[in-house]
């Protein structure tokens, strides 16, 4: 009998995320990777040009993450996070802290961006709960994204991903992006709102990721955040996607002068190697839940909560996210996508141009309403796929977001293909 394909085997017992069994075609089994590239079971090489769903910042099987896992796996790979602690987890919150705004001061460990953001949620409805104020409601932004768990689910906006759910999701004021002439509409939009009753502000800065690389400035960003804070409500910096390094600078919130009270991570901190979230706080919020009062504790915690390999990996990843080279290539590649967004521009069959940092984005006109269920995605997908470059759109916008790793030569190659996409459309 012929021995069948690892993507044969795989229709017969996998269901993987975001995709349509029925309709999808059969996946590509990759078998190693090495840098900006990954290789199929036939020695096909693809350039990863999204970075793996936006986690991986310095290439694939890395060899010192790969050599600070093996290490880390021969002395300790899990123990309960309750009453015992370890190496890994202490150092990369002594490391992780001091890149981050000043003000932040302690790290709870989760798994991923949706947990840490659901970790964020709780500790700011639990905050004014342990202050003896009841404070249930969020504002959000407008198409944002903040994970698939419930909570998470509850503050993104809603769409086709949370249709089915809507019902079942808790109220959130969703608000308009800040731009440079619309603060006094938004400060009287939240201003009619009853402003006792909300926990915090959650947004994803500069860059709405999942809601379709939706890019927006920092000055009316910091403008909107300074107000808010001065009215008592908490802000969340949701950096899962826009943390280290992405939209150029480490994190997104260095653009700002206002310092948000929580900042969410996960993605790029093990280098998008493992597993892993953090949720990082100031000592007004970590100091709210001290008390001789058990029910003042945060009641939230996950059995892989600061997994040692995990905190091994990112402690990994911060060695190469903090050596001068890695910023020199978010600024090759910026500058990169700067000269390819100016060869964009000229094109009839796309509009909104955009670009921040590693991330370049544009929509590609079509008949159809713009949004992640325009059909153009699934043609776009095959295109890609038969040229071996990884790019997945988000229904009509297409982005880049290599690797900061990326050769100069395959980032051309990558251009060259939507420049040919372009023409083929
Ligand atoms: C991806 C993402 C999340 C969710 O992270 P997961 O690890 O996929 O759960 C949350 N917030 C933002 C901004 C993201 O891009």
């Amino acid at each position: 009998m012929q021995q069948m394909t690892l993507a044969a085997r795989d229709q017969q017992v996998i269901w993987h995320p975001y995709t349509q069994m029925q309709t999808a075609p059969q996946p590509i089994a990759i078998t190693r990777g090495e840098g900006a590239l990954l290789f199929d079971d036939q020695q096909n090489a693809y350039i990863d040009a999204t970075s793996s769903w936006w986690v991986n910042i310095h290439g694939h099987a890395h060899p010192h993450i790969a050599e600070m896992l093996s290490k880390q796996a021969f002395q300790l790979q899990h123990i309960i996070f309750s009453g015992y602690t370890h190496a890994p987890a202490v150092e990369l919150a002594e490391r992780l802290l001091p890149l981050l705004p000043a003000n932040q001061k302690r790290v709870f460990y989760s798994d991923n961006g949706s947990t840490a953001v659901e970790v964020a949620l709780k500790m700011s409805l639990q905050y004014w709960d342990n202050k003896g104020q009841r404070r249930h409601k969020f504002i959000a932004f407008k198409n944002a994204y903040h994970g698939d768990t419930f909570g998470a689910m509850s503050v993104s906006g809603r769409s086709v991903f949370t249709r089915v759910f809507d019902d079942l999701l808790f109220e959130v004021h969703f608000i308009d992006l800040p731009a440079a002439d619309n603060f006094d509409t938004l400060k009287a939009t939240i201003e009619a709102l009853d402003l006792s009753t909300i926990a915090a502000f959650i947004f994803e800065p500069l860059v709405q990721g999942a809601g379709g690389m939706l890019m927006y400035e920092a000055a009316p960003l910091d403008q909107l955040l300074a107000w808010l804070q001065s009215h008592q409500i908490l802000l969340i910096a949701d950096e899962v996607m826009t943390g280290f390094g992405r939209t150029g600078k480490n994190f997104a919130m260095e653009n700002c002068s206002t310092q948000p009270d929580m900042i969410c991570l996960s993605k790029g901190l093990t280098g998008g190697s493992m597993a892993l979230g953090v949720t990082t706080c100031t000592s007004t919020i970590y100091d709210a839940f001290l008390s001789n009062d058990k029910l003042k504790t945060l009641f939230h915690g996950h059995s892989f909560t600061a997994n040692p390999l995990a905190c091994s990996v990112a402690l990994a990843s911060l060695d190469l996210f903090t050596d001068p080279a890695c910023a020199t290539n978010r600024q090759r590649i910026h500058e990169a996508h700067t000269r390819f967004l100016t060869q964009l521009q000229q094109s009839p069959k796309i509009k909104a141009p955009r670009l921040q940092g590693t991330i370049l984005a544009f929509d590609i006109i079509t008949t159809n309403a713009d949004g992640y269920t325009n059909n153009i995605a699934d043609q776009l997908h095959r295109f890609f796929r038969e040229r071996r470059v990884m790019l997945r759109p988000l229904g009509n916008t297409l982005y880049v977001l290599p690797p900061y790793c990326i050769t100069d030569a395959q980032l051309q190659e990558v251009y060259d293909c939507i420049s040919d996409l372009l023409q083929s459309i």
